[in-house]
């Protein structure tokens, strides 16, 4: 039985990073159907309280981790369960040791053009024994759908890692999941940056604060914006029963 918090109705797996990864691994051994894994932050589950399709394709997912630490913060206020954060780039890199240690490919979709290239020539190189089927870039038109889904169904990988922010990434995959030859489609937004090294993460001592998010925007201010999702996220989760 899946142990699950909902944060706005957005069902989060209660797993901390050791559970996560065996969940992922339990995947890519079972090799049957297509399985469907998401870390969405705060500003998900906003959206996806108005757009139904990415609401369904959330609650629809095999494994839901809480990526942001606004997603631990309201399950604190709540007194909820949901304790440990999950992240999108934690995870990746305990699961690309597990692909190591036991020889099996991975694929990465998305960034910009020459990105994916790099990420994954870096991750050959760091995590000995991964097998790299093969990479694309994320800034395809409606008429390469089928040259992608044909390049990745060629190659049929254990892990198929999508970079293309969300909730695109979501949303792409959910519209090919019967189409896809693998046994694991992760949405890991850009991650494919901090491989190809072109993107820094916070320091260790921002990223145990729960900081991350301030780092980013000190590093890329334009996403102030964005970020004002964040407390308007906890007083919709406070004033909702
Ligand atoms: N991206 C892509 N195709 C698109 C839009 C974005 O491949 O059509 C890539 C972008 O180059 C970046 C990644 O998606 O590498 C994630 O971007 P961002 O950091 O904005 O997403 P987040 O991690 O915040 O979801």
């Amino acid at each position: 039985m899946r142990k699950q918090e909902s944060i706005l109705g957005v069902k989060f797996d209660i797993v901390n990073e050791d559970e996560a990864l065996e969940k992922l691994v339990e995947f890519v051994e079972e090799g049957s159907s297509l399985k469907k894994v998401y870390t969405p932050n705060p500003e998900i589950v906003m959206l996806a309280q108005d757009d139904k399709e990415l609401f369904r394709i959330l609650s629809e997912a095999d494994l839901v981790l809480a990526d942001g630490i606004g997603v631990i913060i309201a399950s604190k206020i709540r007194g909820l369960e949901l304790k440990n954060r999950v992240t999108g780039v934690d995870t990746m890199d305990r699961l690309l040791k597990y692909c190591g240690q036991t020889g099996k490919s991975i694929f990465i979709f998305g960034g910009k053009p020459g990105i994916a290239e790099i990420a994954c020539k870096n991750i050959e190189s760091q995590y000995k024994g991964v097998k790299i089927a093969g990479y694309h870039h994320g800034y395809i038109t409606d008429n390469d759908q089928d040259e992608i889904i044909n390049k990745i169904n060629g190659v049929k990988p254990d892990v198929l890692f999508v970079c293309l922010g969300a909730p695109k990434q979501e949303k792409w995959i959910d519209k090919n999941k019967d189409r896809l030859n693998c046994s694991l489609a992760m949405g890991v937004g850009g991650s494919v940056d901090v491989y190809a090294g072109v993107a820094k993460r916070a320091p260790i001592a921002f990223q145990k604060l729960g900081l991350e998010w301030f780092y980013r925007l000190l590093k890329e201010p334009w996403r102030f914006k964005r970020m004002l999702i964040l407390p308007k996220f906890l007083i919709k989760f406070i004033v909702t029963k």
